[in-house]
């Protein structure tokens, strides 16, 4: 097997939200993380994380930045793409319990249900089985967080919520390149599915010739 072991560039969206946690876990994965907040530099990442925030001031200010547009032909043109909890949403073709109108990325066929938890349980913490993701369950830690109500065939679902009123409820999926997390990974110190994700963008790049199997970065 061949072992690709390039630094690949990663943006996070830096309009708003858990941004320095992200680009931190990111460093510590082997990833060039950068921030990114105009088309310019979206242009020169090869994978992008949406970090948590809130999802509506979010996609308000990435309108407001021109990179709503940018973003959406980006993912639709195969950029790998990481979203936790706000992130989700932003990543979710179809949204329930949105306020009418609230535009998104897309990029995953699913319908995703904003505050899904309700007001009672606002934050809790949990333990996720993540497919894909081996050495036991994540300590998984949601806010305010949204569930995946619904999903199209061609998404995989990575893990689902065990035990509890939301017993069953989807909180992680995959489609493609594109993955989402109702959770946090990046507020736990457990940074295995960000290690996923940088393994996701750096079979993007092999498979696009942009890195050898020496991890050696081709020509542009
Ligand atoms: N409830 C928030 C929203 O709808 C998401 C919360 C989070 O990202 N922690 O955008």
């Amino acid at each position: 097997m061949s072992t690709v072991s390039a630094r690949p560039v990663i943006g996070v969206l830096a309009l708003q939200g858990d941004v320095r946690e992200h680009l931190a876990v990111l460093r510590a994965e082997g990833a060039e993380p950068r921030p990114v907040r105009r088309p310019e530099e979206l242009a020169e990442v090869d994978g992008l994380v949406v970090p948590g925030g809130e999802s509506t001031t979010m996609a308000k200010l990435a309108g407001r930045f021109g990179l709503l547009e940018p973003l959406r032909d980006a993912v639709r043109a195969g950029l790998p793409a990481y979203g936790t909890c706000a992130g989700m949403i932003l990543l979710a073709d179809r949204l329930v319990d949105a306020p009418p109108g609230q535009p998104t990325v897309g990029g995953l066929d699913v319908t995703v249900r904003r505050n899904a938890f309700g007001r009672q349980v606002d934050s809790f913490e949990s333990h996720v089985e993540l497919a894909g993701v081996d050495g036991g369950p994540l300590h998984a830690v949601f806010i305010r967080a949204p569930w995946v109500e619904q999903a199209g065939p061609g998404v995989e679902v990575l893990g689902r919520v065990v035990g509890g009123p939301a017993d069953g409820r989807i909180v992680a999926v995959r489609q493609g390149d594109v993955v989402a997390t109702s959770f946090h990974p990046e507020l736990t110190g457990d940074r295995r599915v960000h290690a996923l994700f940088v393994d996701i963008v750096r079979r993007h790049l092999a498979d696009a010739g942009r890195i050898d199997d020496a991890g050696r970065r081709g020509e542009p």
